[in-house]
């Protein structure tokens, strides 16, 4: 596969990401982080909300280290509550996207709910990125969403996974579907030279809390 080629980033998507970042950590810190970034003349209304493919991988991770690095120790919790608040920008600009779940939610376990959102965000990214590999495994109980071609940290190394946002927006997606905790963690990253990135999601003891 070539992965340059697959690398440009879906403008709907692209925007979506920014707006997250705008409410998170609000207009003028948004607005260092793009300058931080080499990316200062991008701006949301600058951004088309169509399937286009404006700008590459490289930016969309760059943007992401950049926060990464300037809030330190705060930065994987910062991303991931940008990321729980994709998912809400999604299911806001995606109103239909969930009307299946809702349907059927009530009569199902929180387990169900949660595999039935997990294959709904498998379905709508091959949607969005149909050239790339992204799927779904169950094994001992537990449940693990995989992308092989990973925008989020598209041409980072590190020593450590580094998809926080991802991590927040699948935690924040099962929550919504289950009313339950799920734990979700990236135990493989491209970014760590792994064949893929893979977030498993295992049911949690602990107590609802936002993160
Ligand atoms: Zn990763």
């Amino acid at each position: 596969m070539d992965r340059d080629n697959d690398a440009a980033v879906v403008n709907t998507h692209f925007r979506q990401t920014l707006l997250a970042i705008n409410q998170v950590l609000g207009d003028k810190a948004a607005m260092d982080i793009y300058f931080a970034a080499n990316l200062e003349n991008f701006s949301t209304a600058l951004l088309a909300d169509n399937m286009g493919k404006t700008f590459n991988g490289y930016d969309y991770a760059r943007i992401l280290e950049t926060i990464e690095i300037t809030y330190g120790d705060r930065g994987p919790r910062i991303l991931r509550r940008i990321g729980k608040e994709s998912f809400h920008i999604v299911l806001r600009e995606q109103p239909g996207w969930m009307n299946t779940g809702k349907r059927v939610f009530k009569l199902w376990s929180a387990n169900q709910r949660s595999q039935f959102m997990l294959e709904a965000i498998v379905e709508s990214q091959r949607k969005i990125y149909p050239n790339h590999e992204i799927w779904m495994e169950e094994k001992n109980g537990e449940l693990a969403y995989i992308e092989q071609n990973c925008l989020v940290c598209y041409g980072r190394k590190s020593s450590h996974p580094v998809c926080h946002l991802t991590t927040g927006f699948i935690k924040e997606a099962i929550h919504w579907a289950s009313d339950v905790d799920f734990e979700v963690r990236e135990t493989s990253c491209t970014a760590m030279e792994d064949a893929y990135c893979r977030f498993v999601i295992a049911k949690s003891t602990a107590t609802s809390q936002s993160t």
